[in-house]
């Protein structure tokens, strides 16, 4: 089993970035401005955009947080968002999810200056990603991809096997993968909740991506040997060796695969998680360039 380090890969990035900012710091130019919007007081929540504020600390970029109530309804919040696409201080911004259930997330999302989304949820960002124009890509699917390059995966003419279709992982994974670039050029299988033969697709996959959101869904008969595994599943279980009562782990059953086991996988907590931060900055700091 050769791991792939998501955590390190994050830092190293996060490292070039520092090295990239002190340059155009020196050369008279502001440092890079990412804000963040956080909606009442979901301790997950509430933990991504702290690891977010750090990350942009160690790199040198300016942040702000904007910290709203439970209560705050969608006009609010949307006089919010246009205060952050009028600052000219700030470069980019994102409004950290889940929202309440009372706001539109949608309509929220929506507001947002598609210059300054750097989390590339605006239609407009979207849709250029799909016509492979230049713009803000997700970061958890760029991530992903920065971690096959960086690990010298090849994926010209994979067969690579996406399970979930979120706007946020699975669809533009599949989008990433299909391009003709490299990484890039794979054939694409999209999986959902109403796949069916799904342990055959699976087993065919050279790349095989689970973003799902369910415990251990993927166990070792679904895995072709020697495949590469991207774990991007996040949930919590309980585990009572722990001061917390509970631990975080992936949608793959990695343990069930044995150390012997010849392919790549990312762990969780450790795999792509941290990449997620680094591309935010990466895709801040090309805000900032613009
Ligand atoms: P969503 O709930 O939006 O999407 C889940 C997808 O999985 C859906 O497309 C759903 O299909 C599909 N699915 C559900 N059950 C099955 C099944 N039995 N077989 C095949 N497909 C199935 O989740 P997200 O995409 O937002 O997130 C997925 C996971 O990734 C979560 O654990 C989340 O926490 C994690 N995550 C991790 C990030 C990171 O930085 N590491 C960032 C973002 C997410 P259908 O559309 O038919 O319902």
């Amino acid at each position: 089993m050769q791991l792939i380090n998501g955590k390190e890969t994050s830092i190293a990035i996060q490292d070039e970035l520092k090295i990239e900012v002190n340059k155009r710091v020196a050369e008279g130019h502001k440092r890079p401005h990412l804000a963040a919007i956080i909606v009442g007081d979901n301790p997950a929540s509430r933990a991504y955009v702290g690891h977010k504020i750090k990350a942009c600390e160690y790199v040198g970029f300016e942040s702000t947080l904007v910290e709203l109530p439970k209560t705050t309804n969608n006009a609010k919040l949307k006089e919010e968002v246009t205060k952050l696409n009028e600052n000219n201080a700030i470069d980019g911004f994102i409004v950290q999810l889940p929202l309440p259930d009372h706001i539109d997330a949608q309509a929220i999302l929506e507001c947002v200056d598609p210059s300054k989304d750097v989390d590339g949820f605006h239609p407009v960002n979207a849709g250029k990603l799909s016509l492979g124009l230049p713009c803000f890509a997700p970061a958890t699917p760029s991530g992903i991809v920065e971690l096959l390059k960086r690990y010298h995966i090849e994926t010209e003419g994979k067969h690579a096997v996406i399970l979930g279709r979120s706007a946020i992982v699975g669809t533009p994974m599949t989008l990433l993968l299909s391009r003709n670039s490299n990484p890039g050029n794979c054939t694409v299988t999209m999986c959902h909740s109403r796949t069916q033969n799904l342990t055959e697709i699976t087993r065919s996959a050279d790349i095989l991506i689970a973003a799902i959101g369910k415990t251990h869904f993927v166990t070792p008969d679904m895995i072709k040997p020697g495949a590469v595994v991207i774990d991007v599943g996040i949930n919590r279980i309980a585990d009572a060796s722990r001061k917390s009562g509970s631990r975080l782990t992936g949608d793959v059953a990695m343990d069930q695969l044995g150390s012997d086991w010849d392919g790549h996988i990312t762990p969780v907590p450790g795999g792509v998680g941290p990449m997620t931060i680094a591309m935010l900055l990466k895709n801040t700091l090309q805000a900032s360039n613009a």
